[in-house]
């Protein structure tokens, strides 16, 4: 396939380079420069702005921080939107469902095919290739981007229409969130009893309890350095989407309501950059 591929962060320039390693044709354009140049280096082609980016590929994929960066891409100085007549947009940022429904009319107005499809994992599974792609959208749309999914992730998850992928994410990321701010607290509240981080994570990790999230994030706590994978800032504009969303759907989600506010204290503490483990160091200040 030959793919436009928008925004080279810690996961877009993974999932562009494991694009490139099965085959496809991509050709990069990250708003900083200096990450095209290492894709460039891998057999991609780089260039200057959105609009040369989707100018002859088949479809275009995004990967960026959340909405405002997708409508300055879209729709900015040089936006791909002009480029993509009869072509199709897939948004694999993260995103409310709402914006999602929202992009998806505004795009077909423009006579361009519109899908959601965030991603859940992290930095690992992007360099792995092994992402679950959360895809709202057209089936045939779907079945048409499935090779460059299977360069991405290890699984497609079909959800429905355009904005499910999003509503899926949004899912996954409200028990994400507050998983990992119930293990920061669990160990906070030991640790105060006067337990060890070593000992309560040994036992956490040693039962019933374990899973691969806090099996990843165990060397963060014990060494208490939060190098991001998914930075902090991430999770709380995540939470924060979810909060609107459930506003939307009248769903009623009390700890997710409590938790984005210590992701909220974190990010006020300066954490924003770290990994969202990191919440943990809110606790207590
Ligand atoms: P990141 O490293 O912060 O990268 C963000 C990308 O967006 C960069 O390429 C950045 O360009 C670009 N960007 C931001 N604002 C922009 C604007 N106004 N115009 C143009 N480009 C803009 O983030 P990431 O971790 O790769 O995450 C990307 C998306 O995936 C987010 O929606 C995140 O929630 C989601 N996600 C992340 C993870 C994870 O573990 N990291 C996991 C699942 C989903 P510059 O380089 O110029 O700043």
């Amino acid at each position: 396939m030959k793919i436009g591929f928008l925004g080279l962060g810690i996961m877009g320039s993974r999932m562009a380079a494991n694009l490139v390693e099965h085959g496809h044709t991509v050709t990069v354009w990250n708003r900083s420069k200096g990450p095209e140049a290492a894709l460039a280096g891998r057999g991609a082609e780089a260039v200057t702005s959105p609009a040369e980016a989707v100018k002859d590929a088949d479809c275009a994929v995004a990967m960026l921080t959340g909405p405002e960066a997708v409508d300055d891409v879209l729709f900015g100085q040089d936006g791909a939107a002009q480029e993509l007549e009869g072509k199709l947009f897939v948004n694999m940022s993260t995103v409310s469902p709402a914006y999602s429904r929202g992009l998806a009319k505004r795009l077909k107005e423009q006579g361009v095919r519109f899908m959601d499809a965030p991603v859940s994992g992290s930095k690992k599974p992007a360099e792995d290739g092994t992402l679950v792609i959360l895809a709202g959208g057209d089936a045939g749309d779907v079945s048409f981007m499935q090779p460059a999914f299977d360069a991405m992730g290890g699984k497609t998850v079909h959800c429905g229409e355009a904005g499910t992928g999003s509503m899926m994410k949004m899912s996954v990321n409200l028990l994400l969130g507050v998983m990992m701010h119930g293990l920061s607290e669990m160990l906070h509240f030991g640790e105060k009893g006067g337990l060890s981080r070593q000992q309560l994570l040994d036992v956490v990790l040693g039962g019933p309890l374990s899973n691969m999230l806090y099996q990843l994030k165990r060397d963060m706590y014990l060494s208490d350095t939060y190098p991001a994978q998914f930075p902090l800032m991430h999770m709380d504009k995540d939470l924060g989407f979810v909060l609107e969303t459930a506003f939307d759907t009248g769903a009623d989600i009390p700890a997710s309501t409590t938790v984005r506010f210590q992701y909220e204290r974190a990010l006020k503490e300066g954490f924003g950059e770290e990994d969202f483990a990191a919440v943990i160091k809110a606790l207590g200040k």
